[in-house]
């Protein structure tokens, strides 16, 4: 196993919607276990295929941290199916390090998806695993948590981050 860059932002790659899996190889059991090494290395709870530069729909999720019962999450293809309720809750991103900010999601979310073997699987989840399959699948279709705070905040964020960026600098 071996541990990958997580891409940050503004890096292209995160803004772009990634593509299907139509082939189960040893590559891509390769490419699920450097991201499970790499996401708990960070540490993290998710990490999509596209953070680490490969543009395909694949994540892993693991919230045992906090959500104890919870086993290591697989997912390759996966779409939302059903959602229901709201939750406002914090969350940060591994693409966008010292950033955290409160971003309004489902409280709880149905996903069809494949397992690493290509067989058809569900996950339901509420709390946080259903932060996660969001904040994740967002992540596929090349939409950062920045994307999801409203127009206002996310011009603040801009305006936060272009001004780190030259105070690391002139470090
Ligand atoms: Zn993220």
């Amino acid at each position: 196993m071996a541990l990958l860059e997580i891409k940050k932002y503004p890096e292209k790659i995160l803004a772009q919607k990634t593509e299907p899996v139509k082939e189960f190889t040893l590559e891509l059991q390769k490419l699920i276990d450097d991201m499970v090494e790499t996401m708990y290395a960070a540490p993290g709870a998710g990490l999509a295929a596209n953070q680490v530069s490969v543009s395909k729909q694949v994540l892993v999720i693991d919230v045992s941290m906090t959500e104890e019962k919870i086993p290591l999450i697989v997912l390759i293809n996966p779409e939302i199916v059903y959602i229901e309720g709201e939750s406002e809750f914090e969350e940060g991103c591994l693409s966008l390090p010292g950033y955290v900010t409160v971003v309004k999601r489902a409280e709880k979310v149905k996903v069809k998806g494949l397992d690493r073997n290509g067989k058809p699987v569900e996950v339901e989840g509420t709390g946080l695993l259903s932060r996660a399959l969001q904040h994740e699948i967002d992540h596929l279709n090349g939409i950062l948590l920045i994307d999801r705070i409203g127009r206002l905040r996310k011009e603040f964020f801009k305006k936060r981050f272009a001004r780190e960026k030259v105070l690391s600098k002139s470090r």
